[in-house]
């Protein structure tokens, strides 16, 4: 069967954005990544200072935001595009008031490292699993997804939200609540405060669980607000309104992450048509092959979508790429 996706981007540009590279099924600009997503068919704009880590193949990418995970399926930027429009960081002279209008211009929570919670990121392609939770529930302050698997479970540095494929129960673990766990292929068992579990279908590895519960990131999260992990955003948000934790607009705004290449294991797929997607990550030579000069991603010059030139002599190389 062959699908034909016929995209509809919707751009509206704002007051200094300029247009870096554009395509049928995307635009990249100075302050965001315009894609239109074939998995949930709607255009998506990300905002480039939000990104901290991401995953680029021909027809899917992955990105690990501040507040969550943004997935794409269709015709995705070439590598070397989106690194140059995060490499100018032109997003670092903006005031909060600025980052504030790219994210309500995108349709995305904007999150200030003040603001105790918001709401997660839900833009892009998510199983209705996934989408369910980042839709229910909030993203608390300093939350990151550890790793996830679309339809079965999302695993993050506070809590583990787990699909159980027996009766088809959905649960949160909190991992303050966590006593023991041993996860072996499809089946998980726990222990917490609240009773002994046992799970079936897509787990977490026993080695992933255990680096997040050893990690021990819930206790930032203060005392009063650790029962927030198992609230919906609903709950939370009229009993804590972030309107208390004003920012002025015109504030500065604290150093944004440089977003890299993610060299970390990650189990995604995105929709159906990223079914049985493979990463790649793309290498270079440490050193020219005929002048033998050492190359960094940051010294060599771009001169083909795959081909780099040796900064010393000139003479061009292929890019290696090896399966993640
Ligand atoms: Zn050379």
């Amino acid at each position: 069967m062959v699908l034909i996706a016929v995209s509809s981007l919707v751009y509206i540009p704002i007051e200094n954005e300029r247009v870096l590279s554009q395509h049928q099924e995307y635009i990249l600009t100075n302050y965001r990544w315009i894609q239109f997503d074939r998995g949930s068919r709607t255009s998506a704009s990300l905002p480039l200072h939000i990104i901290k880590e991401y995953k680029l193949t021909t027809n899917s990418a992955m990105c690990k935001v501040v507040n969550g995970i943004v997935n794409f399926v269709g015709a995705m930027p070439r590598r070397e595009e989106l690194r140059a429009a995060l490499g100018l960081r032109e997003f670092d002279n903006l005031r909060v008031g600025g980052q504030r209008k790219i994210c309500e211009v995108s349709g995305v929570p904007f999150v200030h490292p003040d603001h105790p919670y918001n709401r997660w990121i839900s833009i892009g392609f998510h199983r209705p699993f996934s989408r369910h939770f980042y839709q229910t529930f909030a993203w608390l302050k300093g939350e990151e997804v550890f790793t996830y698997h679309p339809g079965s479970f999302i695993l993050t540095n506070y809590r583990l939200y787990q699909f159980d494929a027996g009766p088809k129960k959905m649960y949160i673990f909190p991992l303050h609540m966590v006593e023991t766990f041993e996860a072996r292929g499809n089946e998980l068992k726990l222990k917490a405060t609240t009773g002994k579990f046992k799970i079936k279908g897509r787990v977490p590895r026993q080695d992933h669980l255990l680096s997040v519960w050893q990690t021990r990131a819930w206790s930032h999260i203060s005392k009063e607000h650790l029962d927030w992990l198992v609230r919906p955003f609903s709950y939370i948000a009229p009993h804590h309104p972030l309107s208390q934790y004003y920012v002025s607009d015109s504030a500065t705004v604290t150093p944004t992450p440089v977003a890299q290449e993610t060299t970390q294991e990650m189990q995604v797929t995105a929709g159906s048509a990223g079914a049985g997607t493979v990463f790649v990550k793309p290498v270079i030579k440490d050193r020219c092959t005929n002048c033998s000069a050492p190359m960094s991603w940051e010294q060599i010059d771009w001169t083909g979508p795959d081909q780099y030139a040796c900064p010393a002599c000139g003479h061009t190389h292929r890019v290696d790429y090896v399966r993640m």
